[in-house]
């Protein structure tokens, strides 16, 4: 199998096509099961045990692109009607939209996927599904908050946590797509009056990836942090001691939009609308979407099923009794222009 991180080999839009490429066009593939190539934008390195099995079962080889998604996106967008590429995968809903957005993705029809994944973690046409569950929630510190108080995405935002709230910056797609649901749910003004609310409750500027807003909470610099469900897990489950205990003080809240259930998000996937190894492609999402690859995940990454059949395993399960929102992603993905302007007006670097 071939890996090249287009973020080391590939610097600029420009290089691009003189940027060798891992992925072929399927016409040089030896006879046989033949391959597929994955332009793939999760990063985690358990994925690669998930590729090894594929092949072994399949017998079908797996070329990988790795990259951040909106390189991703731009390289097969450059790569045009010669773009080798098979299947699009991203750790967000809203990178996917993207996706659709540029006409990269095509629909698929696929009765596996149609079983094993509920409608609203899917983008209504087919064009792209999830296989992975996220919840964007709150870690919050035990000894100065009580539960209650942050039981719903609202409380966040009031004067209650005036400058004790740590949040990384509106360039993360994952905050995109929160503020996007929350337009969903309310509409842009009273979305945007959350997010004012929010920018005056930072306990200091947007610094750092999640896992840093965790740790500044431990920290005593604020008292809640909006994080991804998987990276706190992870943290209470890993290798860190120091990480660990942060946990015990640090906990978990699953706040509520509406009293109907906390914002999920996806990992997923999309087949590319010119892909040479089409059928290859879709099977390798299915695969993506079948209960054991969705066990692995969630063991190794600790993201939740998205099949409700497929019982998350530990340490998963501790957290995965949550009422999840059933807003569509397509929806709130599809929002996130408009959460974008909103971040800008209302100053959330
Ligand atoms: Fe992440």
């Amino acid at each position: 199998m071939k890996t090249i991180s287009i973020i080391a080999a590939c610097t600029g839009l420009f290089m691009l096509a003189a940027c060798g490429t891992g992925a072929s066009d399927g016409n040089d593939t030896a006879a046989g099961a033949g391959e597929v190539n994955l332009y793939t934008a999760r990063h985690y390195d358990s994925d690669q045990a998930l590729y090894d099995r594929f092949t072994a079962e399949t017998g079908i080889r797996i070329n990988l692109i790795e990259g951040r998604p909106d390189e991703l996106i731009a390289r097969i967008r450059s790569e045009g009607e010669r773009s080798p590429a098979d299947l699009f995968l991203a750790a967000d809903a809203g990178a996917l939209w993207r996706a659709q957005q540029a006409g990269l993705f095509q629909p698929v029809q696929s009765e596996a996927l149609n079983a094993a994944i509920p409608a609203n973690l899917r983008e209504p046409g087919g064009h792209w599904t999830g296989f992975m569950r996220r919840a964007r929630i709150v870690a919050y510190d035990s000894q100065r908050v009580q539960p209650e108080e942050v039981d719903s995405y609202e409380k966040l935002a009031s004067p209650r946590f005036r400058g004790k709230v740590c949040v990384r910056s509106s360039d993360s797609v994952y905050n995109l797509s929160l503020l996007g649901a929350l337009i969903e749910a309310w509409g842009e003004e009273r979305a945007e009056q959350w997010a004012r609310g929010i920018v005056a409750n930072m306990a200091r500027p947007p610094e750092g990836g999640d896992r840093d807003q965790i740790r500044a909470v431990a920290a005593g610099v604020c008292e809640v942090a909006i994080t991804n469900s998987y990276y706190y897990i992870r943290m209470a489950n890993g290798d860190d001691a120091g990480d660990r205990e942060i946990t015990q003080r640090v906990r978990l809240a699953f706040p509520s939009l509406d009293g109907q259930g906390a914002h999920v998000n996806i990992s997923g996937g999309g087949v590319l609308a010119r892909a040479p190894n089409r059928d290859n492609a879709v099977r390798l999402l299915e695969f993506f979407a079948s209960a054991d690859s969705q066990r692995h995940i969630s063991a190794n990454n600790n993201e939740f099923p998205a099949s409700p059949g497929v019982a998350a395993p530990e340490p998963v399960a501790a957290h995965a009794d949550f009422t999840a929102h059933p807003m569509s992603v397509a929806a709130f993905a599809a929002r996130q222009p408009q959460a974008q302007s909103i971040m800008s007006r209302v100053g959330w670097r």
